[in-house]
């Protein structure tokens, strides 16, 4: 998804990177290219200009103009710029055992599919993970956890009676208890957009469960809009982190780049298929190095 964000650096880097001589006007147009690389990539124009400004400061801070490789100086301040927005040693989970998850999202995200998917990779880490489904109103929602999690060899806990999701989510604790499950995945219901329904019910039951992690299931391919999504799901329940699905499509990657700048919420995991081995750890630097080319 990253393939024209890095074709568009690319092409700007390049002109740089050679460059024997610099001046201040091919460098403001060399940081020109590369804010509107980030524009076609869908980041989000404050972000943009933010990060510009940054790469300018830096750029004169560290008199890119009086050295002997100004083009190999700058490729590096903006690789590291890179790295900061996306954000530093931020992907691990809490530690804390048991591990409470609570997934957040809105419908079609693919939360349900990520809530199996990070079971799974927990269960590798040696983790007995029970996958809870608090989605009420959908009961194909709760049929869809409960095949994958038989699916991967997880435990599985559901009321299809109940209406009361945070007894739900008590019930589920001491279930887990009950089954030595020693880390618990809850996935939420989801809506088409964001309501006040929804978002009573999801404070209801984090303030039932003390989640140790609360991770909102984006879709990378809404782009800007994957950002506003994130801002009001942490205004209303705090995220700790973000699931960003759906990388193996056509996200032009605009909103990974925004969403950690914009929030301050990292990026933990990414999605980048349907099936549940596509699914890994997000690393900003390994990113930031594969976006410049
Ligand atoms: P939910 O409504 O948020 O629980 O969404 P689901 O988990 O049911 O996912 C909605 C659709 O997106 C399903 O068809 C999933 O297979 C698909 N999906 C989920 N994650 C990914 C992903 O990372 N990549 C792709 N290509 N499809 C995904």
């Amino acid at each position: 998804m990253f393939e024209s964000l890095t074709d568009k650096l690319g092409s700007a880097l390049r002109n740089l990177r050679g460059v024997g001589r610099l001046t201040e006007a091919n460098m403001a147009d060399a940081l020109k290219e590369v804010r509107t690389a980030l524009l076609a990539a869908d980041v989000h124009f404050k972000v943009a200009r933010d990060f510009i400004d940054r790469v300018q400061s830096a750029c004169i801070g560290q008199d890119v103009l009086k050295s002997v490789t100004p083009g190999q100086q700058i490729v590096k301040i903006i690789h590291d710029e890179l790295s900061a927005l996306l954000g530093e040693g931020t992907t691990a989970l809490s530690d804390h055992r048991p591990l409470r998850l609570m997934m957040v999202g809105l419908h079609g995200s693919g939360k349900t599919t990520s809530t199996a998917k990070l079971g799974r990779l927990l269960k590798k880490r040696g983790y007995s993970p029970l996958l809870v489904a608090c989605d009420i109103y959908r009961p194909a929602a709760i049929d869809q956890l409960e095949i994958l999690a038989a699916q991967e060899g997880l435990g599985f806990y559901a009321d299809r009676h109940s209406r009361d999701v945070s007894a739900i989510g008590k019930a589920a604790l001491d279930a887990a208890k009950a089954g030595n499950h020693d880390a618990l995945l809850f996935d939420t219901a989801g809506r088409l957009q964001i309501d006040t329904d929804l978002i009573e019910e999801i404070k209801l039951l984090r303030t039932r469960i003390q989640p140790d992690e609360v991770l909102l299931v984006a879709d990378g391919a809404l782009g800007q809009e994957a950002v506003n999504v994130a801002r009001a799901f942490h205004d209303a329940v705090s995220l700790t982190g973000l699931i960003l699905t759906k990388l193996d499509g056509d996200a032009r990657g605009g909103a990974a780049l925004s969403i950690k700048a914009i929030t301050g919420v990292p990026i933990k995991f990414a999605g980048t298929g349907e099936k549940t081995d596509a699914f890994e750890p997000f690393h900003p630097d390994r990113l930031a190095s594969r976006i410049l080319g």
